[in-house]
């Protein structure tokens, strides 16, 4: 069943529009919107529905084969998931960021892995080409990415990471085409993606400046994909290297402007590093809650072990750090959708999603005693998933200097 599509979406961003005016009408600063409007709680238990149902199942077979399950592909694709914000017009779902970004947080409490493959492609693959692309690029690839195939952000290379404008693939101008050369890293959904947003510099001479984002289809010559890497966590979601030997892309394949490719990576990560809150937090929020139950349930000294006041303690401190983790994220992601500043408040979501979820399963883990320690409860996975938020999108190191950089900025003006 088409969950997602039988939800009248425009009525959530009719919602949301009227929500964020009366804020805008009350002077709130921050605004830490808690509360979710009925249309956005319904999607909410959509997702989760569709998540408990179709993904649940299959998650311990697919961390094992480190491979999505086709059933799970489609369904995804088939209820909507891939194209959150794309327009309907064009096949997508006509959401706005917020939803894209409860949907991520529900599926993560499900299947963190399924989350970065959903996350990715929306707010990185799918809102750069959404808001750089041309009509004709947009009316060529948004009905396929809302559709059909996966989407690749291929920005890091083995040489530049942290430091991710010091790439070294280029684009070489040959009459009306660019040639690209390079070979690009850690590279989410590129086993399967149909089409890769590929960064090259294409005037070497003028440094980062010179950075621009080629359009690349996955069938083109001298694209090809490496293996999978073998992870820690989120093991189902594919991470290889690709490499470019020779690819001629015409002119029109270039994305949005010549030269502004490092604003875009900029740019849309940092609105990804706002669904990466949301897979954490959705980390954190499905271990916490396979967690609780068992709780209390086991007893030891002739009582529930939720009853020892030294775990309630903890489990009161985790419980306020996601919800933490959660009003921080969901308050960075209305004030993108409001085109306010967000950058301080996006890596802020990240990093401290990322250090909550980390503490919320081992601390899980150590609630559950040995049977944690366990691949027969679902804790294990969760800490093994969580680690990836303090790494990709821009490490915890790279998110405190730049809210650092903006505390300095708003102190010296
Ligand atoms: C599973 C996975 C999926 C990924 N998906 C994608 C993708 O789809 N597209 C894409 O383009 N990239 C992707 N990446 C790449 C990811 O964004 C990078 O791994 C990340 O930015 C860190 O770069 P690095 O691994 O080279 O680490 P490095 O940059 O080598 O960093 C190593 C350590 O040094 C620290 N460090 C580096 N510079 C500084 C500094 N100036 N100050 C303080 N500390 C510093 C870092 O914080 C880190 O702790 C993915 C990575 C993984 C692991």
């Amino acid at each position: 069943m088409n969950y997602l599509k039988k939800l009248p979406m425009r009525t959530i961003a009719q919602a949301l529009q009227r929500q964020q005016c009366a804020a805008f009408s009350e002077g709130v600063g921050m605004l830490p919107l808690t509360f979710l409007t009925e249309d956005e709680k319904m999607m909410k238990e959509t997702v989760a529905k569709l998540a408990k149902e179709t993904i649940a199942p299959l998650v311990k077979k697919m961390d094992e084969e480190h491979q999505f399950d086709q059933s799970v592909v489609d369904a995804v694709f088939q209820n909507g998931l891939m194209g959150m914000e794309i327009d309907t017009e064009l096949g997508g779902s006509g959401c706005n960021f917020f939803t894209t970004i409860l949907v991520v947080e529900e599926l993560s409490k499900v299947d963190p892995a399924v989350a970065a493959f959903v996350d990715i492609h929306n707010t990185l693959v799918n809102s750069l080409m959404m808001k750089v692309g041309t009509k004709e690029q947009k009316e060529k690839y948004l009905p396929k990415l809302a559709q059909e195939y996966a989407g690749s952000f291929a920005l890091t290379e083995p040489s530049s990471g942290s430091d991710a404008f010091s790439l070294k693939t280029i684009a070489k101008k040959d009459g009306n085409d660019y040639v690209i050369n390079g070979t690009k890293m850690w590279i989410s959904n590129s086993d399967v993606a149909g089409v890769f947003l590929v960064f090259a510099n294409a005037k070497p001479e003028a440094g980062y400046k010179g950075i621009t984002t080629f359009i690349v289809d996955r069938d083109t010559p001298g694209l090809s994909v490496g293996k999978k890497e073998d992870k820690l966590g989120i093991r189902a979601s594919g991470t290889c290297m690709v490499n470019f030997d020779n690819v001629r892309v015409p002119e029109e394949n270039i994305l949005g402007e010549f030269g502004k490719g490092y604003q875009y990576a900029a740019g849309f990560l940092n609105e990804g590093r706002i669904g990466i809150g949301a897979q954490m937090i959705g980390c954190a929020q499905g271990c916490f809650d396979a967690t609780i139950p068992y709780l209390m349930d086991r007893k030891q000294f002739g009582q529930e072990i939720y009853n020892f006041q030294s775990m309630q303690h903890q489990i009161a401190t985790v419980a306020t750090e996601i919800e933490a983790a959660r009003l921080l994220t969901y308050n960075a992601a209305r004030l993108q959708e409001q085109g306010r500043p967000f950058l301080k408040e996006a890596a802020m979501a990240k990093y401290y999603a990322s250090e909550v979820a980390q503490r919320a399963t081992i601390k899980c883990i150590d609630w559950m005693g040995g049977v944690g320690f366990t691949r027969d409860f679902p804790q294990e996975k969760f800490y093994r998933d969580v680690k990836i938020g303090a790494i990709y999108e821009g490490t915890t190191n790279m998110q405190l200097s730049t809210i650092a950089k903006v505390i300095k900025k708003e102190y010296s003006s």
